[in-house]
């Protein structure tokens, strides 16, 4: 199958989803990484133009280590819109990578751009089958793809409320991978040391890893939460890519 992950930004990938793309990419399923700005802003000391030239570099070696192709949208950080342009050149992006299955940010997240960036891909996902829907060159997709939401920055919500996942990948066996393509994202991680006198760039994906694997008894996990509105493919297509790794989280009220 194909899977496309479309996050805000560069980083946001290997943060929420890296393990569970590093499993599928092992069961020879084709990976599409993209990301909706090159992270402009994402710098103490550079300006626009070089970090975003520094980041795209970043997020290409870490698509290169899993064997994904990646692809910046080229929009810009703090300024992602859920208007007619955005809407455009994601439901073009679709239509090229033509997934069978859309991993993309949570819908209620700590800052706009990953909330925008989850009403975009979910409108994309539905208009990218619509044939007088216009996007560009690429020709229509034959059919919505699945569409899943990743874990919020910390698994909350805007009041520090822990939102649950419907199900936990069991990513252990993926973990060294996944950190790995984090380090990739080197201007970060320097940030961050600089700020905090630790590598807790690592240290906080591992943090977060090791309390989502906690939910299922697994050393590490990433969470996912199934789109099933109306029209929307309701069947359990990423779940059943990784039956051995997918584990239900029961009982457990989704807030967010
Ligand atoms: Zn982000």
């Amino acid at each position: 199958m194909r899977i496309a992950a479309i996050f805000a930004h560069p980083d946001d990938i290997e943060l929420m989803a890296a393990g569970t793309l590093t499993l599928l990419k092992r069961g020879g399923h084709e990976i599409f990484m993209a990301t909706m700005t090159p992270g402009d802003k994402g710098s103490p000391d550079k300006n626009q133009v070089e970090i975003s030239a520094i980041r795209m570099e970043e997020a290409k070696r870490s698509a290169n280590r899993l064997g994904a192709d990646y692809e910046c949208l080229g929009f810009s950080d703090l300024e992602i819109y859920d208007d007619e342009r955005t809407r455009r050149g994601v439901v073009e992006y679709l239509r090229r990578a033509r997934p069978d299955i859309i991993l993309t940010a949570s819908p209620v997240d700590y800052m706009p751009d990953h909330e925008i960036t989850a009403a975009v891909v979910r409108t994309a996902a539905f208009a990218a089958g619509i044939r007088n829907y216009h996007s560009g060159a690429a020709s229509p997709l034959t059919g919505i793809p699945a569409l899943y939401y990743a874990d919020a920055m910390e698994g909350t919500d805007h009041f520090g409320e822990a939102i649950q996942p419907e199900f936990c990948i069991d990513v252990s066996d993926a973990i060294s991978e996944k950190a790995e393509m984090l380090a990739c994202h080197a201007s970060q991680r320097e940030w961050l040391r600089a700020h905090h006198g630790m590598d807790e760039y690592i240290e906080a994906m591992m943090r977060f890893s090791a309390a989502r694997g906690a939910l299922i008894g697994a050393d590490y996990a990433e969470g996912f939460r199934q789109h099933r509105g109306h029209a929307y493919p309701h069947e359990p297509r990423l779940q059943e890519l990784l039956p051995e790794y997918t584990h239900p989280i029961q009982n457990m009220k989704s807030n967010g």
